[in-house]
């Protein structure tokens, strides 16, 4: 059984050390008593070793943003896993499509940090989805499949399941406007399939699929309802501790 995966990515919306503390120090308690769902908090690099502070004895994993494919080097403005990892980093996302469309990460790009991530440790969550206009001819499928051939190249089975996707349509990401649970669920099984294809169903069974794209409270059960969406990657919402306390409580109903 895939345990649900609530991912907290406050992109650069807050980030100081006293910020991140406040809010985790809001949200810890709201959802001491949750068990069944991983609950990561992906705050700016500046944040970081605070949030760690609070979070560290608590059923709360702390994730990064984003991180370079070097340990080390003359790579002026980048950071390093090891670095991340040192500090207590546990999960990272990759290639989100802010990363994807305003930094130009491609698919070679994602796939070098993401078989760097793990390699050192870390957990990856790599971000898939299409534009608005690739859903409106009829493409999705075709770019989720060349997203999952590059981002995914060349990656062990082992890998594979230690890898977490996040399905994010990016019409949905940061618009109000979140696909519909038949929608999500589609290419969830889609990309399920695609797995199944490379590897074996088991191995497809055994990954961790989210969803992201405007998902809050009112939302996210019937979101999380459906079979092949296992929790959800949550951007505006995760930054006020009580909608992301019921977004992570929705998840835990999900699985009961
Ligand atoms: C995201 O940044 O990954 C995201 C899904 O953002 P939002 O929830 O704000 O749409």
């Amino acid at each position: 059984m895939r345990k649900p995966i609530i991912g907290g990515n406050w992109k650069m919306n807050r980030g100081t050390p006293k910020e991140s503390k406040e809010m985790l120090i809001d949200f810890v308690p709201l959802i001491k008593n949750v068990i069944n769902v991983e609950v990561v908090i992906a705050p700016p690099f500046t944040g970081l070793i605070s949030a760690y502070e609070i979070i560290k004895d608590t059923n709360v994993k702390l994730g990064a943003q984003n991180m370079y494919y070097e340990e080390k080097g003359a790579f002026t403005g980048e950071i390093s896993p090891q670095f991340l990892k040192e500090i207590g980093v546990e999960y990272i996302i990759l290639g989100h499509s802010e990363r994807r469309n305003i930094f130009n990460e491609s698919d070679v790009i994602v796939n070098k940090k993401l078989k760097k991530a793990l390699m050192i440790g870390l957990k990856p969550i790599v971000c898939i989805g299409e534009h608005l206009e690739e859903r409106e001819t009829g493409r999705t499928k075709d770019v989720i499949e060349n997203q999952m051939m590059g981002s995914f190249k060349d990656l062990t089975r082992d890998q594979m399941i230690q890898t977490v996707i996040a399905y994010e349509p990016i019409w949905a990401i940061g618009t109000g406007k979140t696909a519909t649970p038949e929608q999500a669920e589609e290419i969830h099984m889609f990309i399920r399939e695609l797995i199944s294809q490379k590897y074996n169903q088991e191995t497809a069974d055994s990954v961790r699929i989210q969803y992201g794209g405007s998902i809050k409270p009112q939302n996210a059960e019937i979101l999380f309802s459906k079979e092949n969406i296992d929790g959800g990657l949550v951007g505006g919402a995760s930054l006020q501790s009580e909608s992301l306390a019921e977004i992570v409580q929705a998840a835990e109903k999900s699985i009961q």
